[in-house]
């Protein structure tokens, strides 16, 4: 055997090797992993003739193509596995304040560290005891099957568990050293499905200044639809757009700005815009992303 036809034959053991390691794995049959393989296997064995040295080279850029991405398919997978290891899971009534990510004062002079700890420490806090409070009373309900109040507590799961959850990605989704614009995945779907970066901003800007009362504006990613999304939300607890995962939220609750803008809200978010964290915004895109249901 010359030293060609050694290297293919090597690469189709390799490439046996990986398919097998694909099934014990039970990666679905619906993985584009399993077509990149199969091209790659119909490629190797239409391979009858000592190749050229361009050929090898491309069939050798090729395998080291899907090397690659089968190592990061199996890193993902790893780490989204450890964090299931390393997570613990809350129990109903287990739910705590989460830290800021930076200083109270950090966000000056766009947000003030009075509002801050205010916004944080008194608002974020009552939604984390309310939250936990109507899910040990849902349990307690459970428990003793009385679903007379199911309600009321379902009416304060939703209001607190809408602030807690909101309040946790707000946080995260601005940072001292935000603003500018997205990158990556993120950018191109914004340009494709917006038309251009300003006009998204454009459009969640108009959504959070003309929120009627009190509420957020959002972008979310749609799984069904397979688009991101700007939407409103008039309190949070009412009009929410279910089956949706936030990715960029901006409170525009009084409590958020009144002390520094009063009734200026759009100046308010108009300077928000310097604090947007778009890592955090592309980290939680990018495993959005990854969420899709069958598209009808
Ligand atoms: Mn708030």
């Amino acid at each position: 055997m010359d030293r060609f036809s050694h290297y293919v034959n090597e690469l189709f053991v390799w490439n046996e090797q990986m398919k097998q390691f694909l099934q014990s794995e039970k990666v679905g049959q619906d993985s584009e992993l399993w077509g990149k393989l199969d091209h790659f296997t119909e490629l190797i064995e239409s391979t009858n003739r000592e190749l050229s040295n361009e050929e090898l080279l491309s069939l050798q850029a090729k395998a080291e193509l899907i090397h690659e991405e089968l190592e990061q398919y199996f890193k993902r997978k790893q780490e989204i596995g450890n964090v299931w290891v390393v997570e613990k899971v809350l129990s109903p009534g287990g739910h705590s304040l989460p830290e800021l990510p930076y200083p109270y004062n950090a966000l000056e002079p766009y947000i003030s560290e009075e509002i801050m700890i205010l916004h944080h420490d008194k608002h974020h806090r009552a939604y984390v005891e309310g939250l936990n409070k109507a899910e040990l009373n849902l349990k307690k309900a459970r428990e003793t099957n009385d679903f007379s109040l199911i309600k009321h507590w379902s009416r304060e799961l939703a209001f607190h568990g809408s602030g807690h959850y909101l309040h946790t990605i707000f946080w995260r989704n601005m940072s001292p050293n935000g603003g500018g614009s997205p990158e990556g995945l993120l950018k191109g779907e914004i340009e494709r499905y917006f038309g251009s970066f300003d006009a998204f901003k454009k459009q969640f800007s108009e959504a959070a200044k003309q929120v009627e009362g009190v509420g957020w504006a959002l972008l979310v990613w749609s799984p069904r639809a397979r688009h991101l999304e700007v939407l409103q939300s008039e309190r949070h607890m009412l009009l929410t757009q279910w089956d949706t995962i936030p990715l960029l939220v901006l409170d525009v609750w009084e409590h958020a700005y009144y002390l520094q803008y009063r009734n200026n809200r759009a100046e308010y978010v108009d300077h928000w815009w310097n604090l947007v964290n778009w890592h955090d915004v592309e980290m939680r895109f990018e495993k959005a992303a990854d969420i899709k249901w069958p598209a009808v």
